[in-house]
Parts: C-alpha cells; structure tokens; sequence
C-alpha cells in the first residue's frame, strides 16, 4: 500500500518549534492534508511522543523518533518501533548530553504537553546542542534499541554529514538518507544505493508536508516503516 509521510517534525518541545506545535495541532494538521504516517522527532528528545501517539489514536500512524546531535554536530534522525525503544534511546541520548541551562529568552520554550494540549513542564535543560556521541555511536545505539538511523538533510550546508564530514562514510551502517525536497530530484541519483526520504522538517503547523512523498509497504505498521527505511522490501 502507498502511504504519504512527513518523517521530520518538530513539536513545542524544540525550542525552535512554534508552541502551536501542539499534540492534536500536529496530528490533526497531518490528517487535513492526506498524510498517513508521521514521525515527531524533537532534538535530542522524544519527551512528547507519548502525547502526540495517544493524540492520534488510531486515525494516524505516528512513528516514535527523535533528531539527535552528533559530537561532530551533524543531525540524524532515529525511528523506533514503539516509544519504549524510544525512551532507551532518550535515556542514551540524555546521558550523553551537556548540562546547559535553556535561555528561553534566546531559544524559545521547550514544553512538554499532555494529549490534551495541556502544558505538563518544560525541559531545563538546552535540547539543541551536540551530544557526547559521535555518529557512529548514533547508528549502533538506534540500533540496540532495534531502531533506525537515518542522517538527516544531508544536502544543507550545517548540521549535515555532508557539511560535517564531506562524505557519507563507506563504513556507516545506513540504508536510508533524508534529502531536502528542493535538492531531491538533483542528489538521489548519487545515493541511488540509499533509500532516499525527504520530509518537511516543520517548526512550523503549515510547513508540514503536502502528500508528496511515499513509500510503498505491506500495511500501516511501524516495523513496515522501520523495514522500509532499512531497504528490507
Ligand atoms: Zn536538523
Ligand atoms: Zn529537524
């Protein structure tokens, strides 16, 4: 079956996420405009999966991730089958960060919501900055909690493994890239061996992608995502 993604979304708990970033404002934005499966991946957290997951029921299917922050400061975004796996991945991810205290003034509010849109807190402590991980680390961390990582907008000039390293390296052990939509159609011939998804990377309730991208998998399972973006057909 052909589903429409949006596999990079921010919620309010970036704190370069508008805080219309909401819960139901995100599912239902993605239902209005035809998309079938989304991903919510906040930097270096996954603190509002739950809410977004419970938000949607069974009217969308919402893939637990995250964008976590290399050392070398590149971007990967890392999927999971449920928010357990996820919240290893956070645990992970958190231990290997550096206590900097959010300037709300400067970065803007990292929110934590219920399903219900309600604020239930807000993360102390900066979320964009780069962890203590490098990206291999990355890729076998997702992978030890039987996730997926996937280096993010690899054609923008920061926070890119292309900006940061000049190549994608042989070694990595990735099957799928995310490539902006304006650089798609020029890039993906030459990472035709990759499984190439380009998504919206919304801040933003209107930036959330028009159903212009899908894959093609078994049926609306999250593993059938996870598969797809491991290149296993
Ligand atoms: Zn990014
Ligand atoms: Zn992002």
């Amino acid at each position: 079956m052909k589903l429409y993604y949006d596999l990079h979304i921010h919620s309010a708990l970036s704190p370069c996420g508008d805080n219309d970033m909401t819960p139901n404002n995100i599912v239902n934005m993605s239902i209005i405009k035809g998309l079938d499966v989304i991903a919510v991946t906040d930097h270096n957290s996954c603190g509002n999966v739950r809410a977004i997951m419970k938000a949607a029921g069974e009217n969308l299917l919402v893939i637990p991730g995250m964008e976590v922050e290399t050392s070398e400061e590149i971007h990967v975004v890392c999927y999971f089958k449920n928010i357990e796996d996820a919240e290893k991945m956070w645990e992970i991810v958190r231990s290997h960060m550096q206590r900097i205290k959010n300037r709300e003034e400067i970065f803007g509010e990292q929110l934590y919501m219920n399903e219900h849109d309600e604020i239930v807190g807000k993360e102390e402590n900066l979320l964009v900055s780069a962890t203590a991980m490098n990206i291999y680390d990355v890729v076998r961390y997702a992978k030890e909690c039987k996730g997926v990582a996937v280096p993010a907008h690899i054609d923008r000039s920061s926070f890119s493994v292309l900006s940061n390293l000049g190549v994608i390296p042989d070694d990595l052990e990735v099957a799928a890239l995310e490539i902006t939509k304006k650089n798609r159609k020029k890039l993906e011939i030459d990472y035709k061996n990759y499984r190439i998804i380009s998504s919206s990377d919304a801040h933003y309730l209107e930036d959330i992608s028009e159903p212009e991208f899908c894959m093609d998998i078994m049926s609306k399972t999250a593993e059938n995502v996870l598969r797809y973006l491991c290149k296993i057909e």
